[in-house]
């Protein structure tokens, strides 16, 4: 299938877009999926879903093509620690938002959890040295359109977390 945007390349990157009660389905290639998630960053209105293969994971790649710091991987344990932590703090009936520090716990037990003793290895190699490269992520993740943005978030929510040799244990 070709790029329907360039009609030139082969169409990798398959993504649904939603505005208001509108949804278009797209196939682009990933030079073309690149440009719609800039356009996506700028108007902050674009929800991108999941529908044909794997659109996150497309997704995912084109971040870390722009923005090589961090794994795909850690994209995608962010996500899981956020649903998790989301889900421990949801209470019915009104709309879910957790903190900042709620969020970095939620990640420290997900990552012993998974990792045990290797935690801090496995999120170093991921390029997660700091509670600030979380907040990168979840940037990265809002502006993507993978996220919604919360009102208050900033990146400064994950500033003055704990530090990693003390909250992980080796
Ligand atoms: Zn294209």
């Amino acid at each position: 299938m070709l790029c329907q945007e360039c009609n030139e390349r082969q169409a990798t990157v398959h993504l649904t877009q939603i505005m208001g009660d509108k949804m278009t389905k797209r196939d682009l290639c990933e030079v073309c999926g690149k440009e719609f998630v800039d356009a996506a960053k700028s108007n902050g209105r674009v929800s991108l879903d999941t529908i044909g293969s794997n659109p996150t994971e497309m997704l995912l790649s084109i971040i870390v093509a722009s923005d090589p710091r961090y794994a795909k991987d850690a994209y995608l344990f962010v996500q899981e620690g956020l649903t998790r932590t989301l889900k421990m703090y949801w209470e019915p009936g009104k709309p879910g938002h957790i903190s900042g520090a709620q969020l970095l716990d939620g990640l420290r037990e997900l990552a012993i959890e998974s990792f045990g003793k290797r935690a801090k290895a496995t999120l170093n190699a991921w390029g997660i040295f700091k509670c600030e490269d979380f907040g990168e992520i979840i940037f990265n993740l809002v502006e993507a359109g993978l996220l919604a943005k919360q009102e208050k978030d900033t990146k400064a929510d994950f500033q003055g977390g704990y530090e990693f040799d003390a909250a992980f244990p080796s």
